[in-house]
């Protein structure tokens, strides 16, 4: 199976991306690459390697992008992955390999976030969320379980859409003034309308089925600003996955979306009224343009009682959303505490009323 690892093109060693910057930087030499001198030395990598078609002619049938297994250019090692996984980090090296055939033809992404948040500003934290919790279990902050923080890049749809809408209703507007003894009220009827097209941009769905939707949910909105031309270096040192929920499969509800906010957009512009009733509302949505991205998030999953939870940060933002393991023991001897001294306040009153 194909592979990239973007190499320090002083020393050798495997370089990583640095978050919020246009470059990488070498751990061992230092030195620093922006992205555009390591596609340029990686193209000339390419037309240095002779084409083999008989090679490639031997096995026709095989789906590339299907096997799970590759050697490590480094070490040689044979790492297993998820077959959606586009972008990892050897188990035995730690050597950042991109895997080709997940990220090329038709998964190749248009757009890229890329990461904003490096690991010492996630790890901290979510140290200083977790610290500040109480009856966690001990490990939950141990090294290696803070080892286990992964910046993953994760598959989505984001489409452009447009909403074409017809909208007419009526309102009041009432003012009540008084004069001498005479209270008087005016009324004042509105009709309105609202027609034209408006343009719902950005609305993206997560396309990757691995992940629980909603607990993403709580780390968005991912901000446009930053977004660039989707380039391989902005992967090396990170996690990637590739979509396995389709474009068709997440079309109906962005068109919903686009729907909806095309409403609510319409209805805060009549807010003012009193008494809307809305005579005609209708709204013909249209998806025009569809933009595969990749998103930055930092993820930890812990495992405590027989159940995953699982810590994720936006690794744009840093808004975070956690799942919190609760030990059992401890809340049980704080609760058994707290109703002792429920009880005893309670003998308190009713010794206090007698
Ligand atoms: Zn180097
Ligand atoms: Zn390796």
């Amino acid at each position: 199976m194909a592979t990239t690892s973007f190499k320090c093109p002083s020393c050798g060693a495997a370089i990583a991306y640095v978050p919020g910057t246009d470059h990488t930087k070498c751990p061992y030499c230092q030195s620093t690459h922006t992205l555009e001198e390591l596609i340029a030395k990686q193209k000339e990598e390419e037309a240095k390697v002779p084409v083999q078609p008989e090679m490639q002619k031997a096995k026709p049938d095989i789906d590339q992008s299907a096997l799970r297994e590759y050697n490590c250019d480094s070490c040689g090692a044979q790492v297993v992955t998820d077959e959606t996984t586009s972008s990892t980090i050897c188990y035995y090296c730690h050597n950042p390999v991109i895997i080709n055939d997940r990220i090329a033809g038709e998964f190749l992404p248009d757009k890229i976030v890329p990461f904003q948040i490096d690991r010492d500003t996630a790890v901290n934290r979510f140290l200083t969320w977790a610290g500040s919790m109480r009856y966690v279990p001990r490990d939950f902050t141990s090294p290696a379980n803070l080892e286990k923080i992964t910046g993953i890049y994760l598959p989505y749809w984001v489409a452009n859409a447009k909403a074409e809408m017809d909208i007419e209703g009526r309102g009041e507007n009432t003012r009540t003034w008084t004069s001498g003894d005479t209270e008087y009220t005016e009324t004042k009827i509105y009709q309105f309308e609202r027609q034209g097209t408006i343009e719902v941009g950005n609305i993206s769905e997560l396309a990757y089925s691995k992940f629980d939707k909603d607990l993403l949910l709580s780390i968005e909105p991912y901000h446009n600003d930053q977004k660039k031309d989707f380039a391989l270096p902005y992967l090396t040192g990170f996690f990637a996955e590739r979509y396995d929920i389709g474009q068709k499969d997440v079309e109906g509800r962005l068109d919903e979306r686009a729907r909806d906010y095309a409403i609510q957009l319409a209805r805060d512009s009549y807010s003012a009224y009193r008494n809307v009733r809305t005579e005609r509302e209708e709204v013909d949505t249209e998806i025009v343009s569809w933009e595969y991205t990749l998103l930055p998030a930092w993820i930890l999953t812990y495992h405590y009682n027989g159940k995953t939870y699982v810590y994720a940060m936006n690794g744009q933002t840093g808004e975070a959303f956690g799942e919190l393991p609760l030990n059992q023991s401890k809340l049980a001897l704080t609760s058994g505490a707290i109703f002792a001294a429920a009880a005893v306040l309670a003998i308190l009153g009713g010794w206090l009323i007698w």
